[in-house]
């Protein structure tokens, strides 16, 4: 009876020793494989870059002017209740197409000078106030996380101010969260963005 025992003792005492020791064969070669290849942001930015020009595939997904003047047609007020007049229906529309054209032209332009991450400029002094609820000023995006998204190329509703910028620094996760950047993803999934019927009159 007793030597039953101890060899059972013993047995789940070498089933605990050998699943230690594959858990830390697994961490280990997770700590050999971060070494290898760096944090994820770092590595998402090194070998997958795709520089393709953002411009077909943001066209693609966002509304045709042709529908955004009927819509702006069809609103009286913005979001701040504020009256839509005519010549603010004009301007919004010039500014969505403005506004596109211009945060595709920071895109190329930083494509030309392999730039591999870009961070929001909400405008310090004037800040969108639609987006103001969801992103912050220097919240920054890899340029694989823009192709992957092209969501994410500004202007995001109507009367939108953010633009999207090409960070010149030497581009290592060190050095933008010193300058106080946060990565805008948090676990890979991109988080959500005004949808583009949020109207509001430009100052
Ligand atoms: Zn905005």
């Amino acid at each position: 009876m007793v030597p039953a025992i101890i060899g059972v003792v013993l047995l789940v005492v070498l089933v605990i020793v050998a699943i230690r020791m594959i858990s830390m064969k697994h961490l280990s070669d997770e700590v050999l494989q971060e070494s290898i290849q760096g944090p994820a942001i770092h590595a998402s930015g090194i070998y997958s870059i795709i520089r393709k020009s953002p411009r077909e595939d943001l066209f693609r997904i966002r509304p045709p002017e042709e529908e955004i003047r009927k819509y702006l047609a069809s609103r009286n007020e913005d979001i701040h209740r504020r009256a839509l007049l005519e010549p603010d229906r004009q301007r919004l529309a010039e500014k969505w197409r403005q506004s596109m054209e211009e945060n595709i032209r920071a895109v190329e332009q930083g494509d030309a000078g392999n730039v591999e991450f870009y961070y929001f400029d909400c405008g310090e002094h004037q800040p969108c106030p639609v987006c103001a609820s969801y992103l912050n000023h220097g919240q920054f995006v890899s340029r694989q996380e823009i192709f992957n998204n092209p969501s994410l190329i500004p202007p995001f509703h109507l009367g939108c101010t953010t633009r999207i910028m090409p960070y010149r620094g030497k581009e290592n996760l060190k050095e933008t969260a010193a300058l106080g950047m946060a990565p805008f993803f948090s676990n890979g999934t991109p988080p959500p963005l005004p949808e583009w019927k949020n109207t509001v009159t430009l100052p």
